[in-house]
């Protein structure tokens, strides 16, 4: 992991709601947006709790009728996470919103009719203390109104190198709209540069975050249904901020959206940018050794964690006792399957072996215990792990560590930023 970017710091929410600052040392905040519609009121305030109980720090709201932006004055007393208004074309409608007490507004100035439009929605921000979100989106950089240039336009850029003229219509685009924003002294600003292809985003947020030090808000749009939305989101997402670039992010998918903001949240953690709520699962693959229904087990102890296990105990569930205390290596809670049974350790310890059936609630009410014991000080989480020597030896080839040991493996030097 590269450090963090050092960026301007923007916050966004008010007393009520709190405050969620984005960029500088803040840590990196998780967005979603609602699907529904804004003026179905009860509807949209379920969905922003939803999202907020997922762990939204910002629920977005797009506003694109009157009736929306209306719809927001009796929306936000009713939440308790900060709320942006996602406009495009009106500006009136972000008028409205900030007038309706809003914490943040979603531009993007080439849906804009002129200057002045912008200018408008920047002098009511300035005057109330709110960030702007500046987005310069693949599809919306290109010329919608004019056939023959948009073809033009793209035409060059399938010619030229891979995203080459793409890339430098988005920063002269964006250069341009925030001219706009400097000429009023206004530097509230976050970016976006999304983009469908997940190259472009990598190249269009390294390239903006070399050029500007405003926080910068990563996402990839349409990324589509999530079992593809989230490949295609999580690997550039997790090269930026694994290059120490990006302040907010937004995964999106055609699903109900509390699967962005977990898949977020995942993503964060893994890259050791949140600490884990709750428990942390692995599981084996499984394979011609298993002996019992190992999916459907997972899947099984993956929801019973979600639902009774408050802290980031990690448990492993895995096929056979071949590779997997190995692969459970650092589990405080671990189950290897055998033949239709399970065995159950905790800490190292061997604690249970139970038939197939009994697995499931066996190993909860070992991770339970194990959760007490921690509460109560009587045992540390990460502390003693499963150590079992695996039944089949490595053999005559010896393991990795042998070879290390032996200094026969070349020391490693990480590569640092500037390294080719
Ligand atoms: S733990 Fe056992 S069953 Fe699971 S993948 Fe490894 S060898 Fe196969």
């Amino acid at each position: 992991m590269m450090p963090r970017r050092k960026t301007r710091q923007v916050t966004v929410g008010d007393d009520r709601v709190g405050r969620i600052a984005i960029g500088g040392d803040a840590r990196v905040s998780v967005q979603s947006m609602t699907a529904g519609f804004t003026y179905d009121i009860d509807a949209c305030v379920a969905e922003i709790n939803k999202l907020a109980a997922a762990g939204a720090d910002v629920v977005r709201v797009a506003v694109p009728q009157r009736r929306d932006t209306e719809a927001l004055k009796e929306i936000l007393p009713r939440v308790s996470v900060p709320i942006v208004a996602d406009v495009h074309f009106h500006f009136q409608r972000a008028l409205e919103a900030i007038e309706a007490g809003v914490h943040k507004i979603r531009l993007n100035p080439g849906n804009l009719n002129d200057r002045n439009e912008v200018g408008e929605v920047i002098d009511a921000c300035k005057e109330r203390g709110l960030p702007i979100r500046v987005g310069v989106n693949e599809g919306s950089i290109i010329e919608r109104k004019d056939m023959q240039k948009r073809k033009q336009e793209l035409g060059k850029f399938f010619s030229d190198q891979k995203h080459g003229h793409l890339l430098a219509i988005m920063i002269a685009k964006l250069e341009e709209y925030l001219d706009i924003f400097h000429a009023k002294d206004f530097h509230d600003i976050v970016i976006s540069a999304k983009s469908i292809d997940p190259q472009l985003v990598i190249a269009a947020y390294t390239e903006i975050s070399k050029r500007f030090d405003y926080p910068l808000h990563l996402g990839v749009t349409h990324a589509g249904p999530k079992e593809t939305g989230c490949i295609r989101s999580v690997v550039p997402l997790g090269h930026l901020l694994a290059s120490g670039i990006g302040d907010t992010i937004r995964i999106s998918y055609a699903n109900d959206p509390v699967y962005e903001v977990e898949d977020g949240i995942e993503m964060l953690t893994i890259l050791g940018l949140r600490e884990r709520k709750g428990a942390e699962l692995i599981a084996c693959p499984a394979c011609g050794r298993i002996q019992v229904d190992l999916f459907t087990l997972t899947q099984q102890v993956r929801k019973k964690l979600a639902e009774e296990i408050v802290l980031p105990i990690k448990v492993a569930v895995m096929g056979c006792v071949v590779n997997g205390p190995g692969e459970a290596e650092g589990a405080d809670v671990a189950i290897f399957a055998g033949n239709q049974c399970g065995i159950i350790y905790v800490q190292g310890e061997r604690v249970a072996n139970v038939p197939e059936d009994e697995i499931l609630d066996a190993l909860l009410d070992e991770c339970k215990k194990f959760q007490a014991r921690v509460e109560r000080g009587e045992a540390k989480l990460g502390d003693k792990v499963v150590d079992i020597v695996p039944p089949d030896p490595l053999g005559e080839l010896g393991s990795g560590f042998d070879k290390i040991a032996r200094g026969e493996v070349e020391q490693v030097t990480p590569l640092t930023m500037g390294d080719e």
